[in-house]
């Protein structure tokens, strides 16, 4: 069975990189608490390993110990930077630097009088922190129809959630154009997502049997299911390689694995190894 693994399978840089900045807090801080302010990345393997390592994740500040604080990719309310000097916390802020732009385009257009629309999910972490950097009237929707909340005397400025797809910023934007008089965009959305999405989906259509690994609350490797699914209806999602079914192989000649942007590539190489001995040794 041959195995095919798409170029930008796994973790992308703003992961890796809050990944490598926990790593360098926990070498530097050996004697001081550390903890991340939520799990670091949606992948409970990586958590579990930090956690080994003696980093706990709290779900509030006043939880945490004194010490270091990480805070993750998606990055955190504006508040919570306030309220860890008051708790004299040291902060690692290993806000992915996309999401840092959003949150200044936000500030930015607020403060120059636009009415700014967010497009995303409003319950997504990244969008809680984006909108807390907002002081004038916003609203976060990926619904068209929530424009009416907005009089069309206003002028908007408008900025997207960095993984939805491009279609849809591209119908808010027309949507505004059609409302509004005065529209200003930045398109601050990340080319990660939409790269692992296509290249999952040329990957699905190529084999006979697609793995996807990741964790279950991840929505971006839930996603990533989903386009395999359709594409090629033999494709499960797996946190780890104990999961596999070796079932799900019998009469595949060619495997893809992919994973989503919280999983590194370490884990691909080693579930990879996993299912080549296990095929080797039967
Ligand atoms: S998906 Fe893009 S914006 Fe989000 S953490 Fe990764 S690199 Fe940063």
């Amino acid at each position: 069975m041959k195995i095919m693994v798409p170029k930008n399978a796994g973790v992308c840089w703003g992961v890796e990189r809050a990944i490598e900045m926990a790593h360098q807090t926990l070498e530097n801080n050996l004697h001081e608490p550390t903890v991340t302010l939520g799990p670091l990345v949606h992948n409970p393997e990586v958590v579990s390993e930090f956690e080994n390592k003696g980093v706990k994740v709290v779900s509030a500040l006043n939880e945490a110990p004194q010490g270091t604080v990480i805070f993750r990719s998606h990055g955190v309310p504006v508040s919570f930077y306030e309220e860890a000097k008051e708790r004299n916390l040291t902060v690692i802020d290993a806000t992915c630097p996309f999401v840092k732009k959003s949150q200044n385009f936000a500030r930015r257009l607020g403060r120059l009088g636009y009415v700014v629309i967010v497009v995303g999910d409003a319950n997504h972490p990244e969008m809680k922190s984006v909108r807390s950097f907002i002081s004038a009237e916003h609203l976060v929707t990926m619904d068209p129809k929530d424009l009416n909340q907005i009089s069309p005397e206003k002028k908007v400025g408008v900025i997207a959630q960095t993984t939805i797809p491009k279609t849809m910023l591209d119908k808010i934007v027309d949507a505004c154009h059609e409302r509004f008089c005065e529209v200003e965009v930045y398109d601050t959305i990340c080319d990660a997502t939409k790269v692992r999405q296509e290249e999952a989906a040329e990957c699905a259509a190529q084999v006979d049997c697609m793995i996807i690994i990741g964790g279950q609350s991840s929505a971006n490797t839930k996603k990533l299911t989903q386009i395999c699914q359709k594409i090629q209806p033999k494709s499960f999602q797996i946190e780890h390689e104990r999961e596999i079914d070796f079932s799900w192989f019998s009469g595949v000649k060619i495997l893809g694995i992919t994973a989503g942007a919280s999983t590194p590539v370490s884990v691909i190489e080693r579930v990879k190894r996993f299912i080549e001995e296990k095929i080797l040794l039967n």
